[in-house]
């Protein structure tokens, strides 16, 4: 790799599935890597790695995908991301920049950074996008296209290989921004796990619900609880570590959230319709600014 640019001579991807096997397709289209390896756990997914042909080599053990690497591109469940830093430490070169896509920033920093050697560039981050489906064959190369990726150096990072990581998701198609990873577990847990939660939550209580009024519920289900039927579908591993590595946060916003919901309750009780209408034109100009911001 030539500092600074984005091609790099050997990119190590551990975790090859939705994500880290879109943005292995995205290297290979950018022709962004001399040499791609991918580590994989699962000899089911190394087998469906090998027939989808998106990477060079496809390895299961971490220490030999990570020897030679320039890029360490670590997109495994977050919970797992402490472990693979452990056994990838004592075998990455000196200067090799190592970056993730975990959901959650803080705890993930805390569980890598303390196994990675100091001469290693750690660029936390955090593409936004992604689907309900898992595994390499869910991946596609126009994932991150239209959509920020945030990256969380810690104080002190070597900001060329802040901007080389940033350089990897413009060339997919991101529009990419950085903040600390507090903020951005504070961000996203408003904007993505608390909605979540609702609709674990709505789709929950359907599950519990006799067996004739479950049948009327997914029969008439376009009225809106297919929406949630689509975001409940998400892996149960990956939202299971997203809650527990981010419960700071998440509960910080579930408060607020269980307030403005106990309000509006009292709204409907009283039949405040001034106060319902108000609320909810609010919330109506929040979806066309989502609209404008292309992110629909
Ligand atoms: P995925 O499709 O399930 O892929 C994750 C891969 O990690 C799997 O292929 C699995 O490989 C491997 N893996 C699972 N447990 C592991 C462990 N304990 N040790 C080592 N490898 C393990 O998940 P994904 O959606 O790509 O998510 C990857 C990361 O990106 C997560 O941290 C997630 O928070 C983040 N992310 C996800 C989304 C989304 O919408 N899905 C969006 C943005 C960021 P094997 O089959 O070989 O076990």
């Amino acid at each position: 790799m030539t500092i600074g640019s984005t091609h790099f001579n050997h990119v190590a991807l551990i975790g090859a599935g939705l994500i880290g096997g879109s943005l292995a397709r995205v290297i290979r289209r950018e022709q962004l890597a001399s040499h791609v390896t991918a580590y994989s756990r699962r000899a089911e997914t190394r087998h469906r790695i090998k027939e989808l042909n998106f990477a060079d080599a496809v390895v299961d053990d971490i220490a030999t995908a990570v020897s030679n690497a320039d890029l360490v591109v670590v997109s495994v469940p977050v919970k797992a991301s402490g472990a693979v830093a452990e056994a990838m430490g004592p075998h990455l070169m000196p200067g090799t920049i190592v970056t993730d896509t975990g959901s959650v920033k803080q705890a993930v920093i805390e569980a890598m950074a303390p196994h990675l050697p100091s001469q290693v560039h750690f660029v936390p981050g955090h593409p936004i996008a992604g689907t309900e489906n898992t595994g390499p064959d869910a991946g596609f190369d126009t994932l991150f296209e239209g959509r920020w990726c945030v990256l969380t150096p810690p104080d002190g990072t070597d900001e060329i290989a802040v901007s080389t990581v940033a350089n990897m998701w413009k060339r997919a198609g991101s529009m990419v921004d950085q903040m600390s990873a507090i903020h951005h577990d504070m961000v996203l847990a408003i904007t993505s796990h608390i909605p979540h939660l609702l609709a674990f939550n709505i789709v929950g209580t359907v599950t519990e619900l006799e067996e004739q009024l479950k049948l009327e519920v997914i029969k008439y289900s376009a009225g809106g609880f297919r929406d949630f039927t689509r975001i409940a579908a998400s892996d149960p591993e990956m939202w299971r570590d997203i809650f527990i590595e981010n419960k700071d946060a998440v509960l910080e916003m579930l408060g607020r959230f269980s307030e403005d919901l106990a309000s509006l309750q009292r709204a409907i009780r009283r039949e405040d319709a001034d106060g319902l209408e108000a609320k909810f034109t609010q919330t109506q100009n929040i979806r066309r600014d989502v609209i404008d911001a292309k992110q629909e």
